[in-house]
C-alpha cells in the first residue's frame, strides 16, 4: 500500500545547539519548528503526532511561537479533513509538543503508542521524567480502553505499509514510523533525531533520557537513510523541502 504524507508546521522557535546536538557549541542556536503529519491511503486518514494549540503550549513554554493560521484543526480543515475523519493516531512520544489535549478532538481515532512509553511515563524512576508531559491526559485516554488506546510492544506492521520502529533514548518508549509512499520509503523520526546535524555528524540529540539508547536509535535510523529511506526530522525546517519533493513524485 502506498500512502501520501502531508506535514503541518504548528510552531517555531530557536534552540541552543547543545539541546539539539549532544555537546554542541553553546554559543550557537538553531531554528526549530514543531510539526505533525497527515498520512492518507487505503481509505484511511492517520495522524503522526497531533501538535498543539497556542493556549496549551503556553502551559509549558514561551519559547515556541504559533501563528493563528498554524492551529492544527484549522490546517487540517484547509485540506478537507474534519476531526471526525481521523481514524488512527500514532504518537512518537508523549512530550507536550507531540501529544497534547487536542488529541481529544479526534473522537473516532484509535491512538497507538509504545507500551514502554506508557508504563515508564506513569511510573518513572524520578519525577523529572514526567516534565513536559501531560500525565493526566495519558491516564484519561487510557480510560477509553483498548479500542481507544493501543499499546504497541516493540516493532510492528501496524497497517500494510506502515511500520513502527522503537527508537528509544529521547524518551524511554519513543518510536519512529516507516511509511511506504510513491516516492519511496519515508521515516518520520519524532525526536529520535532533532536536527539533520545529528545524522550528518553522527551525534545524538542533546536532550535525551538515555544517551546510549539514543545513539543506538540513531544508528538504526542512519542505516535506513543509507538504504535510501527519506528521513523526516519534524523539528528541522529542512524537512519541509524533502516532504515537498516527495509530493511531486
Ligand atoms: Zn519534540
Amino acid at each position: 500500500m502506498k500512502y501520501q504524507i502531508t506535514g503541518f508546521v504548528v510552531g517555531s522557535g530557536e534552540s541552543p545547539e547543545p539541546r539539539l546536538v549532544y555537546l554542541g557549541d553553546p554559543q550557537k542556536s538553531l531554528d526549530t519548528i514543531n510539526s505533525f503529519f497527515l498520512v492518507q491511503g487505503d481509505n484511511k486518514n492517520l495522524l503522526i503526532d497531533v501538535g498543539f494549540t497556542e493556549q496549551y503550549c503556553r502551559k509549558y513554554t514561551d519559547g515556541i511561537r504559533q501563528e493563528r493560521n498554524q492551529d492544527p484543526l484549522l490546517q487540517l480543515s484547509s485540506v478537507g479533513i474534519n476531526q471526525e475523519d481521523i481514524d488512527d493516531i500514532i504518537i512518537t512520544h508523549v512530550h507536550f509538543d507531540h501529544f497534547s489535549d487536542i488529541i481529544q478532538e479526534y473522537t473516532n481515532a484509535r491512538i497507538h503508542i509504545q507500551k514502554r512509553e506508557f508504563e515508564f511515563t506513569l511510573n518513572p524512576p524520578h519525577p523529572w521524567f514526567q516534565e513536559f508531559i501531560d500525565v493526566n491526559l495519558l491516564k484519561e485516554i487510557a480510560k477509553g480502553g483498548e479500542s481507544r488506546l493501543n499499546l504497541i510492544d516493540g516493532a510492528c506492521e501496524l497497517f500494510p505499509g506502515i511500520n513502527t520502529i522503537p527508537t528509544p533514548g529521547h524518551t524511554a518508549g519513543h518510536q519512529s514510523v516507516l511509511i511506504e509512499t510513491n516516492a519511496g520509503d519515508c521515516c518520520i523520526t519524532g525526536d529520535a533525531v532533532l536536527n539533520y546535524l545529528n545524522l550528518e555528524r553522527d551525534v545524538a540529540p542533546g536532550f535525551n533520557t538515555n544517551l546510549i539508547e539514543c545513539m543506538q536509535s540513531l544508528q538504526k535510523l542512519r542505516a535506513l537513510s543509507d538504504k535510501g529511506v527519506t528521513i523526516i526530522v519534524g523539528h528541522d525546517p529542512g524537512m519541509l523541502e524533502l516532504l515537498e519533493k516527495m509530493q511531486t513524485i
